[in-house]
């Protein structure tokens, strides 16, 4: 899952990120809502982390301007604990939650986590499929209720196509869920843990479309 996060306080922004970095999360931080946009042309994003006031276009004029554009990115908005007007003003423009300054990082990782989960049409917290569980909140995967030893990025590469069940997810997709701009991709690292995940949870689950990606089918 890749995010984008709009923080022009550079103590809190790298706080933020560092901690969402350990949650699995790649993250991608920008200090403007001008970068943002920028941002958001080249990369692919499963939600946005916003902070209101920024320098340069307010917060409040980037979630406008994307909801106008149709741009149906989760918003998550950060605002200061007393200005009530604004979190009021940020809902009603099209942020799906907010979080008043400060905050706990384990509510917002919580918040970030129910946020997803609603985009992917799903209540329970818990991902079945099968035999097969995967835990978000605790990242814990089991089979046959039995817990699976599983490294940070085969979790979020599993996560994602369990999200996706039914739709092809290309490699660079796969990625970019896995590494923010600061990050080196080595060339063959998604291949290597749908091989470790393979060995770990049978050799049918996820399949290979050649030459386009991945999929772990619907349940029938
Ligand atoms: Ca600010």
């Amino acid at each position: 899952m890749r995010l984008l996060l709009v923080e022009d306080d550079t103590l809190l922004g790298d706080g933020i990120r560092s901690g969402l970095e350990q949650e699995g999360y790649a993250v991608d931080w920008v200090e403007s809502a001008e970068s943002a946009e920028l941002a958001m042309e080249t990369g692919q994003y499963d939600l946005m982390i916003l902070d209101l006031g920024l320098p340069g276009m307010p917060g409040l004029t980037l979630l406008k301007r994307l909801r106008e554009g149709e741009n149906d990115l989760p918003v998550l908005i950060l605002t200061a604990r007393d200005a009530v007007q604004d979190r009021i003003e940020g809902l009603d423009s099209g942020a799906d939650d907010y979080l008043s300054k400060p905050f706990d990082l384990e509510e917002l990782a919580a918040r970030i986590r129910a946020l997803l989960r609603r985009r992917s049409g799903r209540a329970n917290p818990v991902i079945r499929h099968g035999n097969l569980t995967l835990d978000p909140a605790a990242h814990e995967v089991t089979l046959d209720d039995r817990p699976v030893d599983i490294s940070p990025r085969e979790f979020a590469i599993l996560q994602m196509l369990l999200e996706n069940r039914g739709k092809v997810m290309s490699r660079s997709r796969l990625e970019e869920g896995l590494y923010s701009w600061n990050a080196e991709v080595e060339s063959n690292t998604v291949e290597v843990h749908i091989h470790h995940l393979r060995r770990k949870l049978g050799a049918e689950l996820i399949r290979t479309i050649r030459g386009v990606g991945y999929i772990i089918d619907k349940p029938r």
